[in-house]
């Protein structure tokens, strides 16, 4: 051991990176690897882009930080324009922090507000999904469902947020059922809970419109948001996505909503605001949550000593003005396309692999000991990250998620290339991927 660093592996030193340049990282191991899934689905422009890299150094030259309580800075306001433009869904304010789990910390604490605000104290609960990530902050671990993340905290999260079942056909979708009656089985399930913890009382309901970090980019079936926005409208509930992995372009649209028809009152946004090249996230908010708080109130009552800063705002901004210059939507759009072509291709009759799922530029595998139980491997094998080890001895780094399949860990692993990909690196992707599952299951004991 020679780091002082407290790492995720507390005994073993992990490399480092020591240089990012495109979709490649080079590492002190004398490796240079494709980042296939952008860190955690971060790195939305891959690594070093100029354009980047020179709005950074002309906002360092200017200015690197003002506090929040006098000031507003430029980069910031720029940023929440730039987003806001247009009012996307009636979404016309924004709140920026550093991180995904401050932002959806910041979501909760603005529907409380909001609800005191408006004379309604008792709406205190907040359900989301069983099998969800939303960070790991107290307050955002708690509205999250991976048991496995939970445990250890579970006597210290607080008894205010509740869990319904995810949309996940693959494994939820009862035999017989068909899509509309599954989505109608889900819909009366949140109304009951609505009614088991009185209706007037819940403040919001939390889900990721495409799951990440917990089940693999698992997409909700065609009329699920809709049916969920119901039973929210009509409790007076708000609906909050957390758009911190699959938001900002991932799913091939800016906001992963529009493809569900269905707009959110508050929505989390982190990983590809500003791509990785600073620590930012936020919530996006319309004017029915925020126009009560200004006339009344007058303040959010939150904040923290790094919100909307001036550096973060100004990498966010410029990976934004990318986004739109390169037209890196249609590129998202195009060789997410390709990606899914060529999983399904190369991995699609595998025997171990149940599902392949996801949208745009986003996709993930699960893999199965079974195909027709579904069964997963025995969590002590470890596979996924079997496979992430296998991924780098080929120079691709892909991510292995933690995610519980009926309380156990399941397999699954992720793949999130950046919006600049090209067709030869979506090739070579899938390449070392597909050799990396088959060595990592031709090596298991
Ligand atoms: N919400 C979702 C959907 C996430 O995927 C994550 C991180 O993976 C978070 C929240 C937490 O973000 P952060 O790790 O930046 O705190």
């Amino acid at each position: 051991m020679r780091s002082r660093l407290i790492q995720r592996n507390l005994r073993a030193d992990p490399p480092l990176a020591l240089r990012g340049e495109g979709i490649f990282l080079h590492d002190s191991n004398g490796r240079t690897i494709i980042d296939g899934s952008g860190g955690a689905a971060v790195a939305c422009l891959g690594h070093g882009h100029p354009r980047v890299l020179e709005a950074m150094a002309a906002q360092m030259a200017k200015l690197t930080y003002a506090h929040t309580a006098l000031y507003s800075c430029e980069s910031a306001e720029a940023l929440a324009d730039l987003v806001l433009e247009g009012e996307p869904g009636g979404l016309a304010q924004m709140y920026l922090c550093s991180s995904g789990s401050e932002a959806v910390e910041a979501a909760l604490k603005l529907a409380r507000q909001h609800f005191v605000e408006i004379g309604q104290p008792q709406r205190r609960h907040f359900i989301a999904r069983r099998q969800s990530y939303h960070g790991n902050t107290l307050g955002a671990l708690a509205a999250g469902g991976n048991m496995m993340r939970r445990a250890l905290y579970q006597p210290i999260l607080s008894d205010a947020f509740h869990h319904v079942s995810p949309c996940y056909a693959y494994r939820e979708r009862a035999a017989g059922e068909d899509e509309a009656e599954y989505v109608a089985r889900l819909a009366a399930e949140l109304e009951a809970e609505f009614q088991r913890l009185g209706p007037d009382s819940v403040a919001a309901f939390v889900a990721e419109p495409v799951v990440g970090a917990t089940l693999g980019c698992v997409t909700a079936l065609p009329g699920y948001f809709a049916a969920m926005r119901a039973v929210c409208d009509r409790h007076g509930a708000l609906l909050v996505f957390d758009e911190v992995m699959c938001g900002m372009g991932r799913t091939g649209t800016l906001h992963a909503w529009e493809q569900e028809g269905v707009a959110p009152d508050i929505q989390v946004v982190a990983k590809g605001l500003g791509g990785g090249y600073q620590p930012i996230g936020g919530f996006l908010a319309n004017r029915r949550v925020m126009d009560p708080i200004r006339d009344g109130s007058g303040g959010f009552m939150h904040g923290h000593t790094y919100q909307a800063h001036p550096m973060a705002a100004a990498a966010a901004l410029a990976v934004q003005q990318v986004i739109r210059e390169e037209k890196l939507l249609d590129n998202v759009q195009a060789m997410g396309a390709l990606l899914e072509a060529r999983l399904v291709d190369r991995l699609g009759n595998h025997r171990h692999v149940g599902d392949i799922r996801g949208r745009g530029l986003f996709w993930a595998a699960e893999f199965v000991a079974d195909r027709a139980s579904k069964a997963p491997f025995d969590p002590a094998l470890r596979l996924n990250d079997r496979i992430k080890q296998e991924a780098y001895a080929r120079g691709l780094a892909c991510y292995p998620m933690a995610g519980t399949i009926d309380g156990r860990r399941g397999d699954h692993v992720l793949l999130a290339p950046p919006y600049i990909a090209t067709e030869a690196d979506i090739e070579a992707i899938v390449t070392r991927f597909g050799d990396a599952v088959d060595a990592a299951l031709a090596n298991l004991p």
